[in-house]
């Protein structure tokens, strides 16, 4: 059924508008950058929450305002404050982006973050979803939001039987998010369907007893809704797994940092390389010979530690190793710089979570390690 057939019905959409947004004014959830709608707070937690659950966002959020309050502070800020501050969310280029964007906003738009889709559109990190979520619920803009509970919720109630992520599909969704946007109340409409998509219409086991648009939903009247929206299979996860070396010298462990354009870029690490196809996980003295020209002596293994990313597992493997010689300047490789630190100092650096999850593992469980 189209959505103009639907119309014809009589009463809708405008009381499936009235009824969500009903809903949501009395069922929301208390989130901290819903109190003001300021749009760097939007903004923040719109790149904050991407690939992130809610409970974590509102922590990072929290401590990211405290400590850089607008757009200045953030542009003000040296990278390395700003990767530890995200540590531990992933995705460090978000970060990179923000960063980038904040000099650019305090420089062209005098720190205000703009609500105007095509500004924003042209700001680094932000793409066409996070503009119309700033635009939207930040400036109250006549924008649709389509996300991927959006996409679930209408796949449901318009019963859209092709794969929502052909073009087939996605025209229909952004067809149908448009007409039913309503004038002047997209903030509150558009917040109203990705909550009800988040919390009633979830992914596995909706809610619909409790829906407040079970009423309209086709999907439900034709008992198709565990088959709605149909997605392709997911994609295989690969395995890449890593070898390096915690390398201690007088007291001091050496830290690399990783070079600009890559995944992880800017946060450190201890030194090491991938374990290939083949290869002996005994090999880490090869690879810290590889990436710094140090010859390192292995003295035992430290830990293994798993940790999992959207499209791939990541396996570290952890050795404790000590610098053979005097000579401590590496040839770097494969990084942009490098450090010698006590261990307490490793605070003051940002990891991406494997080596994170080894320093926590050596504080707990060897913190004689630090103290050698
Ligand atoms: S009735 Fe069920 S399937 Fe339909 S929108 Fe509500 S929760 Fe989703």
């Amino acid at each position: 059924m189209t959505l103009s057939e639907l119309k014809k019905t009589g009463g809708f959409p405008d009381s499936l508008q009235d009824s969500l947004i009903n809903w949501f004014k009395k069922d929301h959830r208390d989130l901290p950058w819903r109190h003001t709608y300021n749009p760097y707070h939007i903004w923040i937690s719109e790149i904050m929450l991407q690939q992130t659950q809610m409970a974590r966002g509102v922590t990072y959020f929290e401590r990211w305002v405290d400590r850089f309050p607008d757009t200045i502070a953030v542009a003000d800020a040296g990278q390395q404050e700003i990767l530890k501050y995200w540590e531990g969310l992933g995705y460090y280029s978000r970060a990179r982006n923000l960063h980038m964007a904040a000099k650019i906003i305090v420089e062209d738009f005098a720190g205000e973050v703009p609500c105007d889709y095509d500004q924003l559109i042209q700001l680094p990190g932000i793409g066409p979803y996070t503009a119309a979520a700033i635009a939207s619920v930040a400036g109250n803009r006549d924008v649709a939001v389509i996300d991927a509970n959006v996409t679930r919720v209408y796949a449901r109630l318009f019963d859209i039987d092709v794969p929502v992520k052909e073009k087939k599909a996605k025209d229909q969704i952004a067809r149908i998010a448009n007409e039913l946007l309503p004038v002047g109340q997209s903030r509150l409409y558009n917040q109203a369907l990705m909550e009800l998509g988040g919390l009633v219409c979830t992914p596995k086991t909706p809610k619909c007893s409790l829906c407040v648009l079970s009423g309209f939903c086709l999907a439900l009247d034709r008992d198709t809704v565990n088959k709605r929206p149909i997605t392709e299979k997911s994609k295989k996860i690969t395995t890449v797994q890593r070898l390096s070396g915690i390398i201690f010298h007088k007291k001091r462990i050496l830290l690399l940092q990783r070079r600009e354009n890559d995944i992880w870029g800017g946060l450190w690490e201890f030194p090491g390389g991938e374990l290939k196809e083949g290869e002996r996980e005994d090999a880490v003295a090869d690879k810290i010979l590889e990436c710094t020209g140090f010859a390192v002596d292995v003295i035992d293994p430290i830990k293994t530690v798993t940790h999992h990313y959207t499209r791939y597992k990541s396996i570290l493997h952890c050795y404790h190793c000590r610098l053979q010689g005097d000579d401590i300047e590496p040839i770097l490789k494969a990084a942009d710089d490098y450090r010698w630190i006590f261990p307490e100092e490793l605070e003051q650096f940002g990891f991406s979570a494997g080596p994170r999850k080894v320093i926590e593992y050596i504080q707990k469980h060897r913190p004689a390690l630090f103290s050698l």
